[in-house]
């Protein structure tokens, strides 16, 4: 038994060794890595249920390690929430957005909005409004474009802070959205004080569980509680036609998932768009 324990151990220890050794490599990249281009924005269309039409995207980012290959933000945006790169690789992801945003004004294509997701350590920083429009204003466009992402779970950290940020967003007319809907507890405490623009649902409410009764019963009131409040609702990670359908029934405003679209890079989402009108 002595001889199990000690095995364990030592595998436990060869586990946490390695994580350290990733995030080491991963943390000596970085900076490098953004200096190099190696972060490329990728765009997943979100669309308008009532009828198909593209109504937008959602931002995610992507390391293209030229060793490594492609990187899921899944395994480095939580290190770089923990060692602060997250603020710097943000703003470079906003920027790299608006200047996309830009590029197709002059493409002729409709003007779309496109969600950038702020990680809540951004909402710490002294001058996240000033430069968010400072990006904006850089590529001529209205900050109406730019949706902004916001976490759940960053509402709760430090309401009073977060509740003023996002006030000063919307007034200089970004258009907030809460990210992770009804993944937290507090959900329909906060909604009272939050003022935001549009809920976007946690994907539980969504995936497998959604069969259930209770879960469609739960959107169901989650719609007329955003009606109420005039929110409009994004429901993320559609996988199915029948998921399609159940948020059809209930009344969701767009959809967003792989049914659709896995995200993309940004050339391949343009051949999703129709430019307008001629020259
Ligand atoms: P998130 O903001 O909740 O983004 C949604 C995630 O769900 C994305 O994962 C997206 O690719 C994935 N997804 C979309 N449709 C489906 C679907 O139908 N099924 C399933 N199973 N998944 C789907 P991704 O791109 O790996 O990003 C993971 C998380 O990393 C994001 O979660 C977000 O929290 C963070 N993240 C990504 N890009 C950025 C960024 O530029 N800045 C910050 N601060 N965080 C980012
Ligand atoms: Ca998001
Ligand atoms: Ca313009
Ligand atoms: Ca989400």
């Amino acid at each position: 038994i002595k001889g199990q324990y000690g095995k364990y151990f030592a595998e436990y220890n060869d586990e946490l060794r390695n994580k350290l050794l990733r995030e080491q490599a991963i943390t000596d990249e970085m900076e490098q890595a953004l200096e190099q281009g190696q972060f490329e924005i990728y765009l997943q269309p979100k669309y308008r249920i009532k009828d198909d039409s593209l109504a937008g995207a959602e931002a995610l980012v992507r390391w293209n390690h030229p060793k490594w290959g492609i990187q899921s933000p899944a395994e480095f945006i939580p290190l770089f929430e923990k060692n602060g790169f997250i603020t710097k690789l943000d703003q470079y992801v906003w920027d790299k957005t608006c200047r996309v945003l830009h590029e197709w004004e002059d493409k002729g294509y409709p003007e779309l909005s496109v969600s950038v997701n702020v990680s809540r350590a951004d909402i710490y920083h002294a001058d996240l409004v000033g430069i968010l429009v400072h990006t904006v204003k850089k590529y001529g466009l209205p900050p109406s474009r730019l949706h902004l992402e916001i976490t759940e779970s960053a509402y709760t950290e430090n309401p009073k802070q977060i509740i003023d940020t996002v006030n000063n967003l919307r007034e200089q007319g970004f258009v907030i959205e809460m990210d992770d809907f009804g993944s937290g507890y507090s959900s329909l405490n906060m909604l009272n004080d939050m003022p935001i623009d549009v809920l976007k649902l946690d994907m539980k409410f969504i995936q497998n569980e959604t069969a259930k009764p209770v879960n469609q019963g739960i959107l169901r009131f989650i719609m007329g509680l955003a009606r109420w409040m005039n929110l409009s609702v994004v429901a993320e990670g559609v996988e199915t036609g029948e998921q399609l359908e159940r948020l059809r029934e209930i009344g969701c405003d767009f959809v967003q998932g792989y049914f659709f679209a896995k995200p993309m890079p940004c050339a391949e989402f343009e051949s999703l768009m129709v430019p307008q009108g001629g020259l």
